[in-house]
């Protein structure tokens, strides 16, 4: 096989989404697998439609998310330009050859010598390829009409100009989404009217909703921006392993896949035909788990500037090593350090029946004094020293477990249930702790 050079071609009218994502990944996969070139051209010729960030943007997500190419505008290559605006006089020069060949005709706009350019497909010709995901498509030239590959401002159209680019190019596979399998009989015709090889086409199930509907940018209800996720703080691995699963499966018994492991697992055989339902839970879930391969470091470093952005100030070092110890097992993506933290910290200390019956029930009123009074000789407020001091209770008092840590946890930080109870404490810190522990004390009706 020559050598495998495939292409992610995006129109710069938008951000990143997730479709797109989707397009780049696999023809990287694809590139990287077979040890080929991945190229990125930008097809620019919608000059209405095009965004001004949307080339950059979808660049930066794409590096982002891991990806990084071999030919394009920023790394240069033998095949450039590669942008399609830059390109316009190869697109007249081919149009023109085909006028010269009669496979196509000039139409003059109305009082003008300004011309576009139509194809003449040739009747009663089947058009057919073997797909890389849906086995054999075909098409009769009787099912297509006319169809203009010059616009009479010198601007081609889409079906044309890929076709010059991909040709020049040395494009070897097209991996593209299946709303594009209708332009393929269009962009054939134009391959065999020069004489040119025809690469192997792939055309990529539509990604849908939890209702099954195709996913579309206006359906507010999923997040389908990469930078999004960038900006709540989902990781990129992550990311890239569940995109790498919307239409393709994976041959091992295992989902959570670092992108090197996809690269040598990649197998276009396994792209599937059924559409690829976006599950936002399996992403939490792969985010959950690649968060886990983190080092403390690299998770504090994510969580950092989500705390700064909502005004919760990190105390200092010590502090913020033991709000990332408590919340590490709970957060499935970095902005959850931020409700977590609100949830456990700024709330305001209220009891509720629940828990104050619980205090009256299990009498720990006694408990509860006797562990005020040894926190307030405590002379360093430290996890170890509270964690002695609750074993000190236990074995003055013989109460352990559930009878021990609910009265204490509700006392300290209204609540039942939570995370480590003395890094809470220390947390929280001393004043607070005891403020909230005689206010406790009033509530039940007692006295210090
Ligand atoms: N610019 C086209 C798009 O964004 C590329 C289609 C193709 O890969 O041929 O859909």
């Amino acid at each position: 096989m020559d050598k495998v050079r495939v292409r992610y071609a995006p129109s710069p009218t938008g951000l990143l989404h997730i479709g797109n994502a989707r397009t780049a990944i696999f023809n990287y996969l694809y590139a990287k697998h077979y040890n080929g070139d991945f190229i990125i051209r930008i097809e620019d010729t919608d000059v209405k439609r095009n965004v001004k960030e949307g080339e950059a943007s979808q660049l930066k997500y794409l590096k982002w998310l891991g990806l990084s190419w071999d030919e394009g505008d920023d790394v240069g290559g033998q095949y450039g330009p590669y942008h399609q605006l830059q390109r316009l006089d190869l697109y007249t020069m081919y149009a023109n050859k085909l006028l010269e060949m009669g496979l196509a005709y000039k139409e003059y706009k109305e009082n003008s010598q300004e011309y576009g350019i139509r194809f003449k497909v040739p009747t009663d010709v089947l058009y057919s390829w073997d797909d890389l995901v849906r086995g054999t498509i075909k098409t009769s030239s009787k099912e297509v009409e006319d169809w203009i590959i010059m616009k009479d401002n010198g601007i081609p159209t889409y079906n044309f100009a890929v076709v010059v680019d991909d040709h020049l190019m040395k494009i070897s596979h097209v991996l593209r989404g299946e709303e594009h399998i209708t332009n393929t009989p269009k962009q054939i015709m134009v391959y065999q009217a020069f004489g040119w090889e025809v690469p192997k086409f792939g055309h990529m199930t539509i990604i849908v909703n939890e209702k099954g509907k195709k996913l579309s940018k206006r359906d507010a209800s999923t997040i389908q921006f990469i930078s999004q996720y960038h900006s709540k703080g989902y990781l990129p691995e992550a990311l890239f392993n569940f995109i790498s699963l919307l239409g393709w499966s994976s041959p091992i018994n295992q989902e959570i896949l670092s992108k090197d492991e996809i690269i040598k697992l990649f197998d276009s055989k396994r792209l599937t035909k059924a559409p690829s339902y976006f599950d936002r839970e399996k992403l939490k879930f792969l985010n959950s788990k690649h968060l886990k391969k983190l080092s403390f470091e690299e998770l504090k470093a994510l969580l950092r500037p989500f705390l700064l952005q909502a005004n919760i100030k990190i105390k200092n070092e010590k502090w913020f090593d033991n709000l990332v110890t408590i919340f590490k097992d709970r957060i499935t993506y970095g902005e959850q350090i931020v409700s977590l933290y609100n949830e456990f910290f700024s709330s305001k200390f209220i009891i509720n029946e629940e828990e104050k019956n619980y205090i009256i029930e299990n009498n720990s009123y006694p408990l509860i004094k006797r562990f005020y009074e040894l926190l307030d000789d405590l002379p360093k407020f430290e996890v170890e020293a509270i964690e002695n001091i609750i074993k000190q209770i236990s074995s003055e008092t013989l109460i352990k477990g559930k009878e021990l840590y609910i009265p204490l946890r509700v006392c300290t930080t209204s609540h039942l249930h939570g995370p480590s109870l003395p890094v809470m404490i220390v947390l929280l810190g001393k004043t607070t702790v005891k403020k909230n522990i005689l206010k406790t004390i009033k509530e039940i009706g007692k006295q210090l």
